[in-house]
């Protein structure tokens, strides 16, 4: 057998580590430290329960493991071979009165995990591990078996669209950067994941590098380039850590740097750390900053794919995305296409956040509707409390409600309810929480990472953010509705850049849904 550990940023604040030193101890002391493997993975999913440890062959799902239970589970499972049930999950002992395996449990059975495939599953600092679950192939068929055009085909092929947030075809991009005249490209991966509420991209990195890596390296022969940067958030030590370490193992084993597979192909990747901005993950912005400028936005055209990084032709993805990359190539694109909706195929992942009981990283086919996602994966709301709102898509989204948890979620269909798939940060508003509150805390946020730049942004911000204060602290009035309505909605078409086009929409979007809400603050006066 073998005990998987969830080492991702999660577990280990909740001191995973220990639990892992308890684990060597504990095997040490019993003589089995060669006969059982402890493996540090990337995350499982379902941070709300950690620190988690997953016992194979069974595949049982110990939760909330303190180093002071670690002697009884060597004890009992290891040594008896008996299922310690009160540290097992809950529901995969409580829903049959027996056991059940973690694929089987409710969180798990209705995922469908494409981005996520390693995490959890992987120890991520050993490239071996990677290269075990099928790593790398992807890279030594594109370039031993493929043309940069015939890969960009398939990727046009599959469906895939942008994961950050605004749902561009990856294969066109992919096209115009192929297409764009220059002898040096370069190949950007924006890790610079800033929403209130999404850790997505962190797990992906903390828990599979390698994907990213390969992906990047595919990306670079299919356009032409022979360098990429990975920008990456400083908050994020742990993802730099394993980025770093992977990079390094890559390299080593031939994977980056000079003549890959001896096929003549060169490629390698440095990682750039960005500064906390929450607008370097803007496009332009951050390809500023990649270059050691300051990180504001410039106005579009020229758009990346011909003056990006360096004034040369730059493909710009965000990190699932490329993590989705080595399995189409793998698999093939109708395979990719066969899953989700109609115009956004394939997986999305989701961070669940707020009033919700599993709190953690799921990946569903696009098409999944919010109310699979809240109550039969995220476990419904805690305490028996009634569903309020979702907002999707953080600062730059909206909200979903009641009416709508049966919408199947892909991007086109979120447009039309008056919000936007965004990153993929999720946060589950109960019947508790005031709507009016919620928009002030998403203006708060963008009011602060405005970079100035123009003045819909630095200026209409702040009086949008100054009307919410007045009407909370209860000296609002009537037309304040109507000049909150009318400065987003001019902020929205006036700004410069995403971060301004889309401040405005957590506000709009509640007055939409919840509007006698700030009608009842404005009346009772508080
Ligand atoms: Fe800067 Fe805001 Fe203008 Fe974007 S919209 S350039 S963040 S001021």
């Amino acid at each position: 057998s073998h005990v998987l550990i969830c080492a991702g940023t999660g577990c280990t604040s909740n001191n995973s580590d220990a639990v892992a030193e308890k684990f060597k101890e504990e095997l040490q002391k019993h003589g089995l430290e060669n006969e059982i493997q402890i493996v540090r993975t990337g995350c499982f999913g379902l941070c709300e329960l950690g620190p988690v440890v997953i016992v194979y062959p069974e595949g049982v799902f110990y939760n909330r493991v303190k180093p002071e239970h670690v002697p009884e589970l060597v004890e009992e499972h290891l040594l008896k071979g008996r299922i310690v049930k009160k540290y097992v999950y809950g529901e995969a002992i409580e829903e049959k009165g027996e056991f059940l395996p973690l694929e089987e449990t409710s969180f798990f059975k209705n995922q469908h995990r494409i981005a996520l495939r390693n995490c959890g599953v992987i120890n991520p600092e050993d490239i071996e591990e990677y290269i075990a679950m099928d790593g790398y192939k992807a890279l030594g068929k594109v370039l031993t078996e493929m043309t940069p055009q015939e890969v960009i085909d398939i990727v046009k092929k599959s469906g895939l669209r942008g994961r950050g947030g605004a749902g561009f075809p990856t294969g066109l991009k992919w096209q115009f950067t192929h297409d764009a005249k220059g002898t040096q490209k370069y190949v950007v991966c924006n890790a610079d994941e800033g929403d209130p509420g999404a850790f997505m991209d962190r797990s992906v990195l903390e828990g599979d590098p390698h994907s990213v890596i390969e992906a990047m390296t595919i990306a670079g022969y299919a356009v032409g380039a022979n360098y990429g940067y990975i920008y990456v958030r400083a908050e994020y030590p742990m993802a730099v850590k394993r980025l770093t370490i992977a990079i390094g193992q890559a390299r080593r084993y031939g994977l980056l740097g000079k003549n890959i597979f001896g096929t003549g192909f060169d490629f390698d990747i440095e990682i750039r750390l960005g500064a906390g901005a929450f607008v370097c993950g803007e496009e332009t912005a951050l390809m500023n900053s990649v270059m050691g400028r300051r990180g504001e936005p410039r106005p579009r055209p020229p758009f990346p794919a011909n003056s990006g990084v360096w004034n040369s032709p730059t493909l710009l993805n965000n990190v699932e995305t490329y993590a989705n990359i080595p399995p189409i190539i793998l698999n093939g694109p109708e395979w990719f296409s066969s899953i989700g909706t109609e115009k956004s195929k394939g997986t999305k992942v989701f961070a669940l956040g707020g009033k919700i009981n599993n709190t953690g990283l799921v990946e569903v086919p696009m098409g999944t509707t919010l109310r699979e996602i809240i109550y039969e994966i995220g476990g419904g709301i805690p305490n028996g409390k009634e569903f309020k709102a979702v907002q999707t898509g953080g600062p730059s989204g909206g909200c979903i409600t009641k009416d709508n948890l049966d919408t199947p979620i892909d991007y086109d269909s979120l447009i039309n309810i008056g919000t936007m798939m965004g990153s993929g940060g999720m946060i589950v508003m109960d019947e508790d929480n005031c709507m009016v509150d919620i928009a002030k805390f998403f203006l708060e946020f963008t009011v602060d990472e405005s970079c100035g730049k123009c003045p819909p942004c630095r200026i209409g911000m702040k009086r949008m953010l100054e009307i919410l204060n007045k009407i909370t602290s209860g000296n609002g009035e009537e037309e304040d509705i109507e000049k909150l309505e009318e400065l987003g909605n001019f902020i929205k078409s006036s700004a410069l850049c995403g971060l301004g086009q889309t401040a405005p929409n957590p506000v709009l979007s509640t007055l939409r849904y919840f509007r006698d809400e700030y009608e009842a603050h404005i009346r009772d006066k508080k």
